[in-house]
């Protein structure tokens, strides 16, 4: 019996507003095993680390990555052996559980092999949830072809490039390839519904797919007891997804107070994306993005704050993600400061916990209760009243537990 006894933390737990000092929490074999305002005693075995008053949280969770996303410029993956884009998509994930996010689901790329292995203990990482491929129409997101490729004869055989999107189109072709994702064990499946801003030939506004294709991913979906996530920008394509049976909306950076109530009346998420456009706002240019493909980034940065505004208005579930392309990835944590130049620090953190547990289907994630599982992370100072502080892990991040493992820490146990 491996037991872990934090003593002294002032503990966020995910779901309440307030954090409460003077706790006490006990992990035993991966699991938190008591949370209590008294002392715990696990035997003489159990190894304590007094936190001093530091931050107790779950670990953090980002609900819109892609792990095997190591170059900016789409294009730049498509040459790539798959075993290459394993290996160097091993330092990017590991970097993701050291600024501590200990669950990260994947919209795109992400495969069950790659969960797994991680899940095995053969690579350090998040525990990954897993769609494949982003499904495109044709000429829609995921359809990165050349000009000159001009066949129409592409089912759920052929991918438009590398793995991350495959086109499909079609109820029935749809039907067969969100089947056979969820035989080989996804975790959820993700549809394209709008134009997108790194695709060379759809703008942001084109609705993707029929109602009546998405709706049949959802009813596959959902007889499986899964759900399908949908990229969408503009209002016209977030509430086609709904209408279709969507349960999380990606980006949503457009979206009008009206579909924000639509969202919330389906009890729908929106997963907002910021970073990834404010960063790549600053850096897209001059890594080797098109001019076309710069225009619609600053098209769809400029509305994110709005929409976060709107979403809260309207009472929509928010989630958290961040959808950083390779060289962007070292910003992962900068979405909570963006995040908190509208919302409240406790909501943006619960949406990284437990609000981002839910969309993954997992509730014993982003909560530390007796019986969650013990994924924590220790922060020193208090993030409820500055943000800022997830942003700067060389100097807050103490502590990362993932599992009931401690897979890094600067403090001594007693
Ligand atoms: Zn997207
Ligand atoms: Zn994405």
């Amino acid at each position: 019996m491996a037991a872990i006894a934090f003593t002294n933390a002032t503990l966020f737990d995910g779901v309440n507003d307030e954090a409460v000092p003077g706790m006490n929490v006990l992990v035993v074999d991966g699991k938190i095993e008591a949370v209590s305002d008294k002392p715990l005693s696990g035997g003489d075995s159990v190894t304590e680390y007094d936190l001093g008053g530091r931050t107790l949280m779950p670990g953090l969770i980002d609900a819109h990555a892609h792990v095997f996303a190591i170059n900016l410029v789409e294009e730049h993956n498509r040459n790539i052996a798959i075993t290459e884009m394993t290996a160097r998509a091993v330092p990017r994930i590991r970097k993701m559980l050291d600024r501590g996010f200990t669950s990260v689901r994947d919209v795109a790329g992400g495969d069950v092999g790659i969960r797994n292995a991680i899940a095995q203990g053969f690579i350090p990482g998040p525990r990954l949830f897993v769609g494949g491929p982003a499904l495109s129409q044709i000429g829609g997101h995921g359809d990165h072809r050349n000009l000159t490729d001009d066949s129409l004869d592409i089912d759920f055989n052929a991918s438009a490039f590398n793995f991350e999107c495959r086109i499909v189109e079609g109820e029935g072709p749809l039907r067969s390839h969100v089947r056979n994702e969820l035989r080989k064990g996804a975790d959820h499946i993700k549809v394209l519904a709008s134009g997108g801003v790194g695709s060379p030939t759809d703008a942001i506004d084109q609705i993707q797919y029929s109602e009546a294709e998405i709706r049949a991913v959802c009813e596959e979906a959902a007889v499986r007891g899964k759900y399908v996530a949908a990229h969408a920008y503009e209002s016209a394509a977030i509430a086609h997804s709904i209408r279709a049976g969507v349960r999380t909306i990606e980006h949503a950076n457009l979206i009008n107070a009206e579909t924000a109530a639509v969202v919330a009346e389906a009890d729908a998420y929106i997963v907002p994306t910021l970073v990834a456009y404010e960063v790549t706002a600053q850096h897209g240019a001059e890594l080797g993005l098109s001019e076309y493909v710069m225009e619609k980034l600053n098209y769809v940065n400029d509305s994110g704050l709005k929409m976060l505004g709107l979403a809260e208005k309207a009472g929509v579930k928010l989630g958290f993600g961040t959808d950083l392309m390779g060289q962007m990835e070292f910003a992962q944590l900068q979405e909570f400061v963006i995040r908190g130049r509208v919302q409240r620090p406790v909501d943006v953190l619960k949406s990284a916990t437990s609000v981002n547990a839910e969309i993954v289907q997992r509730d014993d994630l982003g909560v530390i209760r007796a019986g969650a599982t013990a994924d924590m992370i220790v922060v020193d100072g208090d993030p409820l009243t500055d943000i800022s502080i997830m942003n700067a892990p060389e100097q807050h991040l103490r502590l990362i537990m993932k599992d009931g493992d401690i897979y890094k820490t600067d403090l001594t146990a007693k």
